[in-house]
Formats: structure tokens, C-alpha cells, sequence
């Protein structure tokens, strides 16, 4: 039946392809301002200083779509899982040391408090750390004067924890009703899609996302993300090097 070959179209491949071949002419686009712009190099007329404004304007307006594709495609990758069985501490490790050069010339003091013995999870650790780093920039960017970043890791029933808490702006109820809407955003440069990708990465992983926020005061997000029982996993006999920090 038609109507059924319709609903087999891959949706998200279609919004993949879609923006690689937009990107690809945005590409090209800015290669010929960037020619453009070396003309313009050295102004010397006012219709040259306009001409050299309106350059560097398109320039700025190819950047922003390269911006809004790559968080797109991010957005739609968001639910293909490629799940391995990991302790969510070595995670959390690497995406604090990749983000802490930023951390620093912010003038953030961030600090992890892992809890011992929180069993391994059975997650994408790539699209994990997506959603770590789209809450740690998120962070700073509400702490332009520095603060407090904090992150935690711990076991609850059936889930493992991951607690976010800043002590930036903070959010009023109007921002705080629309977080998770796809291209909502309060910033100037914003995509509005780090949020949204967080949500879907978590929400594919059967994981909950919460936000508490105080404006003034800050922000705390919490990943749930469920501990899977040793039962339904695909591959029962795990190789020794996975053994979990408990066995060791
Ligand atoms: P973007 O960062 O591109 O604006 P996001 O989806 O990451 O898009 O965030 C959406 C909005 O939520 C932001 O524009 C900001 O207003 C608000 N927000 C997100 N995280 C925080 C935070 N930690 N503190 C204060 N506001 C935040
Ligand atoms: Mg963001």
C-alpha cells in the first residue's frame, strides 16, 4: 500500500542528507566571501568599508547555518544507540578533562563528587558525553562572571544519577516552560537545540531528564538513566576487561 511506503521514509536520514547538501553550498558560499573578502582586505573608500561590512555580515550568516546544521544533524542522531557497557565515572572523567581549558579561562570551579560502587550502565558513550557537554556549555554560558560548576554521580533505585548544578543566572518560568522546545533559545548566538538533543539522547536511553532553577541563584539538571539488569543483556559472557570496579 502506498500510505505504508510513505510511513517507511527514515525521516531522520532525509533531514541528514537534506543538510549535508546544504551545507555542501553554504561550503562553496564561503569560499567565494572569503575571496571576496581578501579584495576587501584594506578598505580605503567608504563604499569599500561598506562593502567590506556587508561581506563580513554574509560571512558571519554561513557560520551561523554551519552552527544550526551540525546541531541538527546532532539532533536527529540523537536515538542511534550503539551501546556498550560502561562505569559511568570514565565518562564523566574524560569529558571533564576535555572541558577543562574552558572550565579554567572562565574562571569556573568545577567539581565532581563521584559516589563509590555505582554499577556500570549500558549506554552510547558518545552521545553520553554529547549530552554532558551540551549541559557544561550551557553552564558556563549562564556563569559569564565565573561560579561554581558541580557535577554528581550516584546510584538511585534502578538508575544511575548524573546531577549538573551551577550557580549561574538561572531561569525564569517563561525560559524554564520552553527549555526542551527544539530552536527555543534566550542567546544571541543560540541554536536551541542542545537542550532538545539532551532530552532525546536520554529519553532513547529510556533515561529521565528534571531541571530545578532559581534566577539569581542557578541550575540543576538531573540525568536518570536506567541501570540495565546483567539478565537482558545482548552479550551475558562479558570479557574480562569489563569487570566491574566492585570485582576488582
Ligand atoms: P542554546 O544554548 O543554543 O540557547 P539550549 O537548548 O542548550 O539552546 O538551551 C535553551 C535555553 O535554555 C538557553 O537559551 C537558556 O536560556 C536556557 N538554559 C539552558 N541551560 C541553562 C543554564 N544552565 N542556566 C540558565 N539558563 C539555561
Ligand atoms: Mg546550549
Amino acid at each position: 500500500m502506498s500510505h505504508q511506503a510513505e510511513t517507511a521514509i527514515d525521516f531522520a536520514e532525509l533531514a541528514g542528507g537534506f543538510i549535508h547538501e546544504i551545507k555542501n553550498h553554504v561550503g562553496t558560499l564561503n569560499l567565494n566571501l572569503q575571496i571576496l573578502a581578501e579584495t576587501f582586505a584594506n578598505p580605503t573608500t567608504p563604499q569599500e568599508r561598506r562593502a567590506k561590512n556587508r561581506i563580513d555580515r554574509l560571512r558571519e550568516e554561513c557560520q551561523k547555518i554551519v552552527d544550526i546544521s551540525n546541531d541538527f544533524l546532532r539532533f536527529t542522531r540523537a536515538q542511534e544507540l550503539r551501546k556498550v557497557l560502561v562505569h559511568i565515572e570514565d565518562i564523566v572523567e574524560e569529558i571533564i578533562a576535555f572541558f577543562e581549558p574552558t572550565v579554567r579561562q572562565a574562571n569556573i570551579n568545577l567539581v565532581w563528587h563521584p559516589a563509590p560502587g555505582v554499577p556500570r550502565v549500558f549506554v552510547d558513550p558518545d552521545l553520553i558525553k554529547q549530552s554532558l557537554l551540551n549541559l557544561m556549555i550551557n553552564a558556563e554560558q549562564a556563569m559569564p562572571n565565573g561560579g561554581n560548576l558541580t557535577l554528581v554521580t550516584r546510584q538511585e533505585q534502578g538508575a544511575v544519577v548524573i546531577e549538573m548544578i551551577d550557580t549561574g543566572c538561572g531561569m525564569e518560568p517563561e525560559v524554564l516552560k520552553n527549555l526542551f522546545s527544539p530552536f527555543f533559545t534566550t542567546k544571541p548566538g543560540g541554536t536551541g537545540l542542545g537542550l532538545p538533543t539532551v532530552k532525546r539522547i536520554i529519553q532513547a536511553h529510556g533515561g529521565t531528564i528534571d531541571v530545578e532553577s532559581v534566577v539569581g541563584l542557578g541550575t540543576k539538571f538531573t540525568l536518570r538513566i536506567p541501570i540495565t539488569a546483567l539478565a537482558e543483556l545482548p552479550n551475558k559472557g562479558d570479557p574480562p576487561t569489563q569487570a566491574t570496579k566492585e570485582d576488582k
